[in-house]
């Protein structure tokens, strides 16, 4: 399979769970939709690619939704990202154009824009009546350590995570992509010390993509001995948006908030942004009058 997609595997009899992607296509999209700098394309990059994984590790169904969200106290503010159960995700950054300066000469300093005083937290849609959340305070800012320790406290699930983004000076994304292996219980401690000892030889996430190694070689490098392929699919950015969904919406804000948009409008349209997508919809005058008389 070519382009961005993800793989399910299995490996010691199934006491390992693992799961690899590539992604570079979708976070070029999501740096074009947002025009990043570079290190927050890096920050949004990980954290969708983080939240496409842990989407593939726990949600069952298509349409659940996995969101996760971090505050790090740093420069680029609030990070967002909504991942379904079929590899879509669609993220935003308060402040795309964040930027701190190199601490590595020629790395992106990514907890630099993120900052390291704050918390990741995980809110699963899985079409109950309440949604499950969980938190935890970030430990690097560097975002796929903080998947691991989220994925350790929060589910009490050992878990390697391992995210990388490589951008060229031209701020182009060249290659993206990561991986997700679970330890659960079952494995005795040699087993846990050989994973360990693989994971730990790998070269950087950033550099394993950058060489150009598939997902499935780069399971091959973490499990020498062979694993089990599940499953393999595409992911991909995808907002549900639309002008019906924004129309819907606008609704809900009541006629006296709808009349006080449409009398402070200076163009002869009113326009609604998506902050997901960067999607722009267009209301005619006849459109906000429609909306008016539905929400009346
Ligand atoms: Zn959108």
């Amino acid at each position: 399979m070519s382009g961005d997609y993800l793989v399910r595997a299995t490996a010691l009899d199934g006491k390992v769970r693992a799961f690899a992607l590539r992604a570079t296509g979708l976070v070029e999209e999501l740096r074009d939709r947002h025009d990043t700098s570079p290190a927050v394309t890096a920050a949004l990059g990980r954290t969708a690619m983080g939240s496409l994984l842990m989407a593939a590790a726990s949600l069952k169904e298509p349409d659940q939704l996995l969101t996760v969200e971090i505050r790090g106290g740093g420069p680029v503010g609030r990070i967002l990202c909504t991942a379904n159960g079929r590899g879509g995700v669609r993220g935003m950054v308060s402040n795309p154009h964040a930027h701190a300066d190199s601490v590595h000469p020629g790395k992106l300093n990514v907890a630099g824009v993120v900052g390291t005083a704050g918390y990741l937290s995980v809110t699963k849609d899985l079409g109950m009546k309440e949604p499950y959340r969980g938190t935890v305070e970030l430990q690097s800012g560097e975002i796929g350590d903080d998947f691991a320790y989220y994925l350790a406290q929060s589910e009490q699930t050992a878990s390697a995570v391992g995210l990388g983004v490589y951008t060229t000076r031209e701020t182009l994304v060249d290659a993206a992509g990561g991986f997700l292996v679970q330890l659960l219980p079952g494995l005795s401690e040699e087993e846990i010390v050989a994973i360990e000892r693989e994971v730990a030889a790998l070269p950087h996430p950033t550099r394993l993509i950058r060489d150009g190694l598939a997902p499935e070689q780069v399971l091959e490098r973490i499990f020498p001995a062979g694993y089990e392929l599940l499953d393999r699919y595409p992911v991909a950015f995808a907002c549900p948006c639309s002008k019906d969904r924004f129309e819907a919406a606008i609704v809900t804000l009541g006629s006296e908030e709808i009349n006080r948009i449409i009398e402070e409008e200076e163009n002869d349209y009113t326009e609604v942004v998506c902050h997901f997508c960067n999607e722009a919809y267009k209301f005619e005058p006849a459109d906000m009058q429609r909306i008016l008389q539905a929400a009346s």
